[in-house]
């Protein structure tokens, strides 16, 4: 019994500090440096007291924190998601500083802000099923703290629609992803079960989201106009 305990102690102990040597911490604070600048002057849609940079920190902390993710790559990727998306950010700069690999990432999870806002949310929901094992961590670590947000501190003047809308719609694009991480799973499932709580309705199932504005069967009518 005690050889067992010593045992799993001994191993305990190694397994911390393989983790923290597999994450290298050196290139993870030159990603928060570098996404600090970026998004230098930005703050929060529900908080305007609170840097930008506390959003994709927090999608950092998340997926490391619950999804027990130690990849160097994932994380960096989650610290720079919103760069291209929402900062002038070019995918050459990603690449020089932090390589393809972490540019593909970001890319993955990247939305074309040229594109009206309900298309953007239903090609999200089209393109949930193709994303690569990694992009779906950072999905799922953006959706927990962009949910947890419109719960906690809700942007200023949003009817209470607009939040249950907000909140379906994120189901509704991890439904798809479903079966990737468990504890993100089940802290994703925490914050709907809020949410109903909180803004009283029924996360609808996903059979149903042809009867929703983002169904992707719009996508073809959009490409027309
Ligand atoms: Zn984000």
């Amino acid at each position: 019994m005690l050889h067992l305990f010593l045992y799993l102690v001994k191993e305990l102990d190694t397994r911390q500090v393989n983790m923290r040597e597999m994450l290298d911490i050196e290139k993870v604070i030159e990603a928060i440096i570098f996404a600090a600048q970026k998004h230098k002057g930005q703050v929060r849609k529900g908080e305007p007291d609170s840097p930008y940079i506390t959003h994709p920190l927090s999608v950092a902390k998340t997926i490391f924190a619950i999804g027990g993710i130690t990849d160097t790559d994932i994380i960096i990727a989650a610290i720079l998601h919103d760069t291209i998306e929402d900062t002038d950010t070019s995918s050459t700069e990603i690449r020089e500083n932090f390589g393809k690999e972490i540019l593909a990432l970001v890319l993955e999870v990247t939305d074309d802000k040229s594109l009206e806002r309900i298309v953007r949310k239903r090609l999200q929901v089209a393109h949930a099923p193709h994303l690569s094992p990694s992009a779906r961590i950072l999905k799922f670590g953006d959706k927990i703290a962009n949910c947890h947000d419109i719960l906690h501190t809700p942007p200023k003047g949003w009817p209470l629609e607009r939040l249950r809308n907000y909140i379906q719609w994120s189901a509704d694009v991890i439904y798809q992803i479903r079966g990737t991480n468990a504890p993100l799973e089940a802290a994703f499932d925490q914050i709907l079960s809020q949410a109903e709580n909180h803004l009283n309705f029924t996360v609808q199932p996903f059979e149903t989201i042809d009867e929703r504005d983002w169904s992707p069967k719009y996508i073809k009518s959009d490409q027309q106009e």
